[in-house]
């Protein structure tokens, strides 16, 4: 007896011992049984619900293994200056600030994000005197589209305790006028000391901005989220549990601990009455970054941080984008394995940008799983093809090589650096195609269906969660979503035009097209 059974559909189960279906019945919130039309009757009882899917395409629920759900949220409630917002240079910055500021009472911060200064005619980042042109009475912060860079106006500036005396922090850099030395308002990697100068969003405004971002994912078919903040600890949990408890939030959400946060970590503030089916932690991140000259941690440091994790049993996510970034991290996991011998560890480099055929294999023989970015090569592709050296961009993304060396890779969308759309990530990776239809690394194609497989079973692998999610078998959770288009047999142009009819989380349609 079934709850509810959708029939009528072209089931892509994603489970090789039955890859097609044509019915799906489901109880409570599992999959009770994959089959044939015929089987109709045999779970339809008089309070079965029934959806006739006239032959529409059902996959597993997406599960996006690397997100940042706070980040998401807030974007969604500020300014938004992504190129795709017809941002497109230095003055659109200002009006769009301008705006703002004639809408809010002096001394209220304005933040803005996503800009992205590859797409600015000046090809530069907006600077404090930029920003004082339109107004010195509110705070400004602006975030890049990578997270990693801020600008503040001269007002901010102050109210954060910036001056031409501050001295670079000690992974971050105050960018300063060559002749004066006076900051220009452009800070990278400070976001966590912004953080704690910056008063955050009010928590109606967070609300409001996980309500939109939660109706995105949906309408997305993403049913499963991995959050890879750094700065996540208690009250970030705390966060995803109000978020869950209200309703606000339906994605399952598996969080990553901040190496800070891991470092006081206790397990009895964590996941004690909480289902983990919902909300769990899943790993300790780390970066990994030289964007400042030197690798910071430090190698030494980094082996100890990694050895610890390993030893309390949790994975280690290691972020590293550069070639040399991912030989560190690879480096600092076979320290940890010859410590501790361990065979099913999970342990993630999160990006893996550059990656050669060698280096490849050796993540294979350590058993290091990939999360990737497929979408990038769509939506910063033609970025690439013009600003990554040579040497690195003839292994970027290497997602084909990655596979056949047998690396497991799990897919993910970054956002909000990217937009969440999984069928977009599915396109890029099998087309290798950027927006503006210029091909990064035709040889690293990949079919759709291991594109998908990408976020579905590699990514339930990722957080240990392969038995529950990842395809559409009997006993797993009842997580799917029906897409108006199979992506394995239309032209590779027309996969980023599917769209998201109906998702299902827990066996309840929890979005559905309009
Ligand atoms: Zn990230």
């Amino acid at each position: 007896m079934a709850d509810l059974v959708l029939f009528n559909a072209n089931v892509m189960t994603m489970d090789s011992s039955c890859p097609t279906a044509q019915l799906i019945a489901i109880q409570d919130n599992r999959i009770i049984a994959v089959g044939k039309d015929d089987d109709l009757r045999e779970f339809q009882r008089r309070n079965t619900k029934t959806i006739e899917c006239r032959g529409k395409t059902v996959l597993p629920g997406f599960i996006d293994a690397h997100c940042h759900l706070h980040a998401l949220a807030e974007s969604r409630v500020t300014l938004n200056l992504e190129p795709h917002h017809n941002v497109r240079s230095i003055s659109d910055v200002q009006t769009k600030i301008k705006a703002s500021s004639q809408q809010l009472p002096s001394g209220a911060w304005i933040r803005g994000r996503g800009y992205n200064e590859f797409y600015l005619a000046e090809k530069r980042h907006p600077n404090r005197w930029d920003l004082d042109q339109v107004t010195s009475a509110h705070p400004i912060k602006l975030t890049h589209r990578t997270g990693h860079a801020h600008v503040l106006n001269s007002l901010a500036l102050k109210m954060v305790g910036i001056s031409n005396e501050t001295p670079d922090p000690p992974d971050g850099l105050i960018d300063r006028d060559v002749k004066t030395g006076e900051p220009t308002g452009v800070l990278y990697r400070m976001g966590d000391y912004l953080s704690s100068k910056i008063p955050p969003l009010e928590n109606h405004q967070l609300d409001q901005g996980i309500r939109i971002a939660n109706d995105e994912l949906l309408s997305m078919g993403i049913t499963s989220i991995q959050d890879a903040s750094s700065h996540n600890g208690i009250d970030q949990w705390k966060m995803f549990r109000r978020w869950k408890d209200t309703g606000f939030l339906n994605p399952r959400v598996a969080m990553m601990l901040g190496s800070e946060s891991f470092s006081v970590y206790r397990k009895e503030d964590f996941e004690t009455q909480t289902d983990k089916s919902q909300l769990r932690l899943s790993g300790v991140k780390i970066i990994l970054d030289e964007t400042t000259g030197h690798l910071s941690p430090g190698l030494a440091e980094l082996n100890e941080m990694v050895l610890k994790i390993h030893r309390s049993g949790f994975q280690a996510c290691l972020h590293a984008v550069e070639e040399n970034t991912v030989e560190t991290a690879c480096s600092a996991i076979e320290y940890a394995l010859r410590k501790l011998p361990k065979s099913d560890h999970r342990h993630r480099i999160e990006h893996c940008s550059v990656c050669s055929p060698p280096l490849a294999k050796k993540l294979a023989a350590l058993g290091i799983i990939v999360v990737t970015q497929p979408s990038f090569i769509y939506y910063s592709g033609d970025r690439y093809l013009r600003t990554v050296p040579a040497e690195e961009l003839k292994h970027l993304y290497p997602i084909r090589t990655l596979l056949e060396s047998g690396v497991k890779v799990a897919a993910s969308s970054d956002c909000p650096i990217a937009p969440e759309n999984p069928l977009m990530g599915v396109y890029a990776a099998s087309s290798r195609m950027t927006e503006t239809g210029e091909a990064v690394l035709s040889e690293e194609k990949i079919t759709p269906e291991e594109a998908l497989r990408m976020y579905g079973e590699n990514a339930a692998r990722a957080t240990f969660e392969e038995h529950l999610k990842g395809s559409i078998s009997p006993g797993k959770l009842a997580d799917l979503v029906v897409i108006n288009g199979d992506p394995t047999k239309l032209p590779f142009n027309e996969i980023k035009e599917i769209k998201v009819e109906m998702t299902i989380l827990d066996g309840e349609i929890v979005w559905e097209r309009r």
